[in-house]
């Protein structure tokens, strides 16, 4: 996704400066604070003006994808493509570093930015409280 967004989107400076500091962070409004949309231009409150914030990393796996041929980049194949859900709020598009098939919808992961600058979401390890 995240090389997708760059291309696409003059909104993304700011996403891809903290990308490249290891820093995943998501949009909300200046104004109301309302968590917005990583395409989002404008609030539903209608300001334009935005903050961002550092996310907690967790996410929720909503569907994905396995590749078997590759689309223009050296990753290897086959790999996985998942959409997530953050915590936040926001939903994006990252590889997917786990077995697929035995992650059921709404699973929980850990989301990172590799050295490269790809997000990458791992499965969650239960929490040691539980
Ligand atoms: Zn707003």
């Amino acid at each position: 996704m995240t090389d997708s967004f760059r291309r696409h989107s003059g909104f993304a400076a700011a996403f891809s400066t903290a990308a490249a500091n290891g820093e995943l962070v998501y949009a909300r409004c200046a104004r109301c604070a309302r968590t917005l949309g990583y395409r989002a231009r404008v609030c539903t409150c209608g300001h334009r003006g935005v903050v961002w914030d550092r996310a907690s990393g967790g996410a929720r796996l909503l569907s994905y994808a396995v590749y078997h041929q590759a689309y223009g980049d050296d990753r290897p194949l086959p790999h996985t493509v998942a959409q997530v859900e953050l915590d936040e709020g926001p939903r994006l598009v990252a590889l997917l570093n786990a077995d697929a098939g035995a992650l059921q919808p709404g699973a929980a992961l850990r989301l990172q930015l590799d050295p490269q600058g790809h997000l990458v979401a791992h499965r969650a390890e239960p929490s040691a409280d539980h």
